[in-house]
């Protein structure tokens, strides 16, 4: 019986150099492979003009670039894509595209669901199923990217930025996580800047470290109050890894590069987490780090218990933080009319069916299966 062809998405450059070298072949090999993949979108091995005749053959008994289906694709009135991608064992999983002015914003997951239970996430309601393989985490990038040149109702639209903000906790899918950033960022692959890829974590404290350790990319904590009691009951792994441990993973992860800074989300929640001591007390927490604060209106969801706080109580936050001299964002609600939203990710069609007006399923179908 021959092995099952190897599927090529699931390796970064270091992979790939393994796998030709285990049959003989150059190291730079590698290189080609992922410039056909990657910055050429070119899948199919018969095209690899680079590559000789046999080689081609070869690839196309053992190796595979498979991506998962495109379910469906949605289009905001504001421009927010957003994507249902089914993968081969049929679970779904989301993908968002958030166009500005001067750069375009991926949001991408990394499992399929999520063990952490947040309160106030969808996707932690939905639990946790499994982690995403490296190729089902780059083929979110690689999809969103052909699918957007090729839309007419996306003109101009191109990924600038990747933020690891999807469905599930990155740092608990480390090994798997780390070539998928790697290929974000290689020149070879995507070739973005460390400073326009982003992990977002709920604070995994001894997987915050290694991650410094291993691959230089931008760190966004969610932290989302100001001190451990209301900590807990937000997000429960601070029960394990607590505001100050945490905060000391983020000093580690700073040190020693003077522009380095972590970006702490902080949704806002009506009554719970948006009054003014507790603006106050998150001065004091982070008065003295290198960081910003980005505050996130809460996108509601079904039997959440939770209000989004009001303009008012919002602008007095900002205020209250930035008086304290920290630099303070507050992000805009985008795709909201389409569940894009933070939190909003659930991978669940089954009541919106409705909604999917916008595009039919051959238009992918034909492209990329
Ligand atoms: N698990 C990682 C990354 C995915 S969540 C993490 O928690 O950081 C991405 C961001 O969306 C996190 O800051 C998360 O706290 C926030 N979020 C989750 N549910 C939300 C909701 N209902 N409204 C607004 N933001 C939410
Ligand atoms: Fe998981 Fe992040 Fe949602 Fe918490 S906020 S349940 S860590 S996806």
């Amino acid at each position: 019986m021959s092995e099952a062809p190897v599927n090529l998405f699931d390796f970064d450059h270091d992979g790939l150099r393994d796998f030709f070298s285990a049959r003989g072949e150059k190291p730079y090999r590698a290189k080609q492979l992922m410039q056909w993949l990657y910055q050429r979108n070119q899948r199919d091995f018969a095209q690899m003009s680079d590559m000789s005749k046999s080689m081609r053959s070869w690839l196309a008994e053992h190796a595979c670039c498979t991506l998962p289906r495109v379910q469906q694709e949605l289009l905001s009135k504001d421009g927010t894509c957003k994507w249902l991608f089914e993968l081969h064992d049929g679970n779904v999983i989301e993908t968002v595209f958030i166009p500005e002015k001067n750069r375009g914003t991926l949001c991408v997951s990394s499992q399929v669901g999520c063990a952490l239970d947040c309160s106030f996430c969808a996707t932690g309601r939905q639990g946790f199923n499994r982690n995403l393989s490296v190729s089902e985490i780059i083929a979110q990038v690689w999809l969103a990217g052909n699918l957007l040149s090729g839309n007419p109702d996306t003109p101009n639209a191109k990924v600038t930025n990747i933020v690891m903000m999807g469905m599930g906790e990155p740092l608990l899918n480390f090994s798997n996580l780390v070539p998928a950033l790697s290929l974000m960022m290689d020149d070879r692959a995507y070739g973005l800047s460390k400073r326009r890829v982003t992990v977002s974590t709920s604070g995994v404290v001894p997987a915050m470290d290694r991650l410094t350790q291993s691959i230089d990319c931008s760190l966004a904590l969610s932290l989302h109050a100001p001190n451990n009691k209301l900590r807990d009951e937000l997000v429960p792994i601070n029960k394990k890894y607590p505001i100050e441990q945490v905060m000391e993973a983020c000093w580690r992860y700073v040190q020693g590069e003077r522009k380095k800074r972590v970006l702490f989300e902080y949704v806002m929640l009506d009554g719970v987490n948006d009054q003014p001591a507790q603006a106050r007390e998150l001065v004091r927490l982070l008065r003295d780090f290198p960081g910003k604060v980005n505050l996130i209106p809460f996108n509601p969801f079904p039997q959440s218990g939770y209000r989004r706080s009001s303009h008012a109580a919002v602008a007095r936050f900002t205020k209250l933080v930035t008086d304290g001299g920290i630099l303070t964002l507050t992000r805009t609600t985008r795709g909201d009319d389409i569940d894009a939203a933070c939190g909003q990710l659930a991978g669940d069609i089954t009541d919106k069916s409705k909604r999917y007006i916008r595009f039919t399923e051959p238009r992918f179908g034909e492209q990329f299966q």
